[in-house]
């Protein structure tokens, strides 16, 4: 088969692989029908992320059809279309037991495209399928629901719930990208106040109003703190969302924060941020991290199954996989492309790749 492969810092290839094939009877093997690509995935190239091996396929958000099914696995069935979590779980360690999913220590969390071979590719293997799989309810498209294999639970579980959005708040989200924004979609969700969103680019900025932001602020010009004082009446803001990852906008946030506030960083941090516990130790201030578990899929499911949640708005180019070199080359130059998430189609899939289906499940 034809798949995305990294080889190491700056490199990557569409490149001919071998076909995965079932290696526990907990797997199962989805035919990719719709993948995108993460901004993780352009730090692994960058070689921020030094676990990837050379001749990982990358990516770990996609939308599929069973192909193959181990013999352990229960609840799907060739045929199916499904979501594929970019979160991998267990189910019975200490941490899936209580929906921690992302920290798996059963060989499940964050490992396609990482530890494993992704999902940017004509076929992948899918461990844990009972676990790590959702059906896509009828009458909904592929790029509807894509966008639920990573950046909107992100959002909501990791900035909009562990934030503690409450009806009437104010929300300032440091970062519009596609994280920030899916922030914006998954807070209005609670009916706060005000939306303040703050970027040092214009063009992202002018897409959170379309998202629903309030306000927009260019920290590159304005005093963003001074002006979220202001709004707020002197107080700050009552959940501050970190959605870019750089010590800069950590130590922004925790500025923007009301006294007994919630300050909830859900960006990747490679270098350490200042935390200025001089200030900040009178405020009853709440700081939260995390990595995403994607145990809120069932209910974003079902808020856009209801018409209540359109994800959609996020993909700004189309690609067929098989063009997925020159998609990597639109969504890394986004600040010129305007990117914020590209779609990769699944090809037709050639004869000599295509995968037998089985009549029978088999291990
Ligand atoms: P992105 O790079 O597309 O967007 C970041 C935005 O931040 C850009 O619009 C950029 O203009 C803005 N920005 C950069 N420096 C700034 C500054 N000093 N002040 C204000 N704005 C600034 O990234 P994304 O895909 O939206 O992801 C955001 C972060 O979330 C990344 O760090 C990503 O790795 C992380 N993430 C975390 C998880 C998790 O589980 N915690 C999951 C997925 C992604
Ligand atoms: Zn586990």
């Amino acid at each position: 088969m034809k798949a995305l492969v990294y080889h190491g810092p700056g490199q990557r290839s569409w490149d001919t692989v071998p076909n995965p094939t079932i290696q526990l009877p907990t797997d199962a093997i989805v035919k990719i029908d719709t993948a995108t690509i993460c901004g993780s995935d352009l730090h692994i190239l960058k070689g921020d992320v030094p676990e990837v091996k050379a001749g990982t396929i990358l990516g770990h958000e996609a939308v599929g059809t069973i192909v193959e099914t181990g013999a352990a696995v229960t609840k799907f069935q060739i045929g199916d279309h499904v979501l594929v979590s970019c979160i991998t779980s267990c189910g019975s360690c200490r941490f899936c037991k209580e929906a921690r999913y992302g920290q798996c220590t059963g060989g499940g969390g964050w490992i396609f495209g990482h530890l494993i071979n992704g999902l940017q590719a004509e076929y992948a293997r899918v461990p844990f399928a009972d676990n790590s799989l959702f059906k896509v309810p009828s009458g909904l498209t592929d790029e509807q629901v894509l966008f639920l294999s990573d950046i909107l639970p992100t959002s909501f579980e990791v900035g909009v719930l562990n934030g503690g959005v409450r009806p009437g708040d104010t929300v300032a989200i440091v970062g519009a990208g596609p994280i920030g924004l899916a922030a914006v979609m998954t807070a209005k969700l609670y009916t706060p106040g005000r939306i303040i969103v703050i970027d040092l680019d214009d063009g992202r900025l002018a897409k959170a109003k379309e998202f629903g932001a309030d306000v927009t602020i260019n920290n590159g010009r304005e005093d963003a703190v001074k002006r979220v004082f202001e709004l707020t009446g002197g107080l700050g803001a009552d959940v501050a969302v970190e959605a870019v990852g750089v010590p800069a906008t950590f130590e922004l946030a925790a500025e923007l924060v009301r006294a007994g506030g919630t300050l909830a960083n859900v960006g990747v941090h490679g270098k350490p941020a200042t935390l200025h516990l001089e200030k900040l130790w009178i405020k009853d201030v709440t700081i939260t991290t995390g990595l995403v578990d994607t145990r809120t899929i069932p209910q974003l499911l079902s808020l856009i199954e209801n018409g209540r949640l359109d994800p959609t708005v996020l993909a700004t180019h189309r690609f067929s996989i098989d063009e997925a070199m020159e998609a990597y080359d639109v969504f890394a130059d986004a600040a010129k492309t305007h990117a914020l998430k590209v779609v990769l189609k699944g090809t037709a899939v050639s004869t000599e790749t295509k995968l037998k289906v089985p009549t029978t499940a088999t291990a």
